[in-house]
């Protein structure tokens, strides 16, 4: 008999089963499926349609092929080979033709628009309402109404964008490998963190650069590289050459992204007006919660004017400190110096080493007391199983369960993959793996997801301590976790984290707030040799640099934000001519001013331009989740950070509702108004 692995519905996953050979006949195995069920709802008689022949049938079609897709991307992020890697490029081009083309099948669309006239259709309420009409409106966005010709179009358009973006994304990054810095003096390198430089290092050697006996140091324009260079270095003409290489991303001779700029814009447009919008923004946005670009653009406006003020104080205050220290007079600094003083600035006004808060951190306690905080807050219990008691992807994996504290549900299970390997990608992240179903008894069988991490591992003897940034993610990712596990919707496509890219922050950011409270730290901060608490100086140290040049920060997102809405909707205005001039005259007062002028991010902005959508028209979401986080959590912070009712209100209203209203109901419901964006402005220290 055939198996397909990928295509089994077990909820305890035999991850040894799961290998690269298996992934092209299970896909194509999920895919032939899954066009048979399109293939029926399409071909019914259009006279007897009813909610469950369609809309539900619908939900239900690419079931498997969903779940078993997942799991490829999934293994694929954290058990990276090359058989696997090529087993999910083989099959990817089929996915997501597969996906694209739903919307714009003719039959379908028949199916569902004969079903939206039925009496049936008219008396639907509640959560059905909510998957009919969202179902209705995927079709519609993605150009289910247009007539033949603007679909191919449409499909055209669409294949174009993909392949300019993939382009730019190459160009960002081959242009940034292309770079590098080797210095052969190490007295050039004063400044420097011992780490930084051990790095430069051991990669000059790996490149061939020196030798043990006589070293040189190679920087390149990666995060890891560039960032502490920037902000520690004394050298100031070394930093100058550091940020030209940057400035040169994307920008110059062969990877010069400047027409494909000009040529996204344009395609993008276009696809707003074939689908009948009058600016990409307010096509991208109709479904969040902004709902359209002038909304956006009022909303990053807004908080500008609020934060300006600050912002130029703060920009003062750097350009003083800087001439004081270097003894010359006070005038612009160079985009080179903004980093290096402003960190000085930093040093000299907190004395506070964020290293000094790791040894309260160790991992085992952070994640105990991350649970502690559910557990207290939403009623929540999540219990690590035994080793051996189910199977995991990688031996280090841990596996829990998570259940009501009041009658013992099984809510759901989760796997947690703390530290970093070369198979794994990087950054932190959850996701889901199956979504629990209505069962016999109205409940929702158990969900199941994942929790992956790149934290600091142990050293030798001593238990992996953490940074403090590290803590507020974990914190973070396991906010997204149980906006999944504690889900109670009983439609997959509308439980859980798939809700507004602009709503979808909100349960992750509000975690990390504990992490900043003492009462919350308390639970589980503890120095992993005296057990004693974090030292209320520190803790002061901690809060009090938290905010340390908040409005720059704020502004920097802002002038992002402010510049991909500007050319979102204006295209025609970036069309020819000096793009730099135009940007900036959009953008002049989010900037920090500098002499010389730094060139626009434009051709290095991977989140506006790397991907047909991603990003694009949507970089304000950061800010705007923010505002609903800090809000949100004023209520805790009244009402006691581990108020049992306030955070059963917030699993009732939020957590568990998924997409099965609209997210501003259900942020209404939870605060009883609409957000208030002044807590955010509290939290940051500017008001
Ligand atoms: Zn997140």
């Amino acid at each position: 008999m055939e198996t397909h692995p990928f295509l089994a519905p077990d909820f305890a996953v035999r991850w040894s089963q799961l290998v690269p050979a298996a992934v092209g006949p299970d896909i194509t195995e999920a895919l032939a499926r899954a066009q048979r069920n399109l293939a029926a709802i399409a071909a019914q008689d259009l006279a007897t349609v009813t909610f469950a022949s369609t809309v539900e049938a619908l939900e239900r079609a690419c079931d498997e092929l969903g779940r078993a897709w997942g799991f490829v991307g999934h293994l694929n992020s954290v058990a990276d080979s090359p058989a696997l890697r090529e087993a999910y490029n083989a099959m990817l081009p089929a996915v997501s033709e597969f996906y694209a083309k739903i919307p714009l099948n003719a039959q379908l669309w028949a199916a569902l628009r004969a079903f939206a006239a039925t009496p049936e259709a008219l008396a639907l309420t509640g959560v059905r309402q909510r998957l009919f009409e969202e179902t209705m409106a995927d079709f519609r966005q993605a150009g289910a109404d247009l007539p033949p010709e603007k679909k191919a179009r449409l499909e055209k358009l669409e294949s174009e964008l993909s392949q300019l973006c993939q382009k730019y994304s190459e160009n960002v990054l081959d242009s940034t490998n292309a770079w590098e810095l080797i210095v052969d003096d190490e007295s050039k390198l004063a400044g420097l963190p011992v780490h930084a430089k051990e790095a430069a290092r051991r990669n000059a050697l790996a490149k061939g650069h020196g030798s043990e006996a006589q070293p040189k140091w190679r920087f390149t324009l990666h995060m890891p590289s560039l960032e502490p260079f920037m902000t520690y270095l004394d050298d100031a003409a070394l930093r100058r050459r550091m940020w030209e290489g940057s400035c040169g991303v994307g920008a110059t001779g062969a990877h010069d992204n400047t027409a494909l700029v000009r040529q996204i814009l344009a395609l993008r447009q276009e696809k707003a007006t074939l689908l009948g919008k009058p600016h990409f923004p307010d096509q991208v946005l109709a479904r969040r919660m902004a709902r359209d670009g002038a909304t956006a653009l009022h909303f990053v406006e807004d908080l500008h004017a609020r934060v300006g003020a600050a912002f130029a104080r703060e920009a003062a205050e750097l350009e003083r400190f800087a001439a004081e220290r270097a003894g010359r007079p006070v005038g612009r600094l160079a985009p080179w110096e903004i980093g290096y003083w402003a960190e000085k600035l930093r040093q000299e006004r907190y004395a506070f080493d964020e290293e000094a808060l790791r040894p309260y951190f160790p991992l085992e306690r952070v994640i105990a007391g991350l649970f502690e905080v559910v557990r207290r807050t939403f009623g929540v219990q999540a219990v690590e199983r035994p080793a051996g008691a189910a199977e995991v992807w990688h031996p280090e994996v841990k596996f829990y369960e998570l259940r009501d504290e009041k009658d013992g549900r099984h809510l759901g299970s989760f796997y947690a993959d703390w530290h970093p390997r070369e198979s794994k990608r990087g950054g932190a992240w959850m996701n889901y793996l199956l979504t629990g179903e209505p069962q016999a008894d109205g409940r929702l069988a158990p969900h199941l997801g994942l929790i992956c991490g790149n934290l600091t591992p142990p050293a030798g003897d001593k238990p992996a301590l953490l940074t403090h940034r590290e803590v507020e993610t974990i914190f973070h990712e396991f906010g997204h976790l149980l906006h999944h596990l504690l889900g109670e919707v009983p439609y997959k496509s509308l439980n859980g984290v798939n809700v507004a890219w602009d709503f979808v922050e909100l349960p992750s950011q509000i975690q990390e707030n504990w992490t900043w409270e003492r009462e919350g730290l308390d639970l589980f901060a503890r120095h992993f040799e005296t057990g004693a608490a974090i030292p209320q100086e520190l803790f002061a140290k901690m809060k009090a640099a938290r905010n340390f040049r908040a409005a720059t920060a704020a502004m920097r997102q802002l002038s992002f934000g402010k510049m991909d809405l500007e050319l979102h909707l204006h295209p025609e205005r970036y069309a020819a001519g000096d793009l730099d001039a135009a940007i900036k005259s959009a953008i002049a007062d989010y900037l920090v001013p500098t002499e010389p002028a730094a060139p626009s991010m434009v051709r290095r902005f991977g989140h506006l331009f790397s991907s047909s959508v991603g990003y694009a028209a949507a970089y304000y979401s950061y800010k705007w989740a923010e505002v609903l986080d800090a809000d949100a959590f004023t209520r805790f912070q009244r009402e006691g950070i581990f108020n049992a009712a306030t955070g059963a209100d917030f699993r009732r209203h939020v957590l568990s509702r998924g997409n099965s209203e609209e997210p501003m109901a259900l942020f209404k419901r939870f605060m009883g108004r609409e957000p208030d964006l002044n807590a955010l402005l509290v939290r940051s220290g500017l008001v």
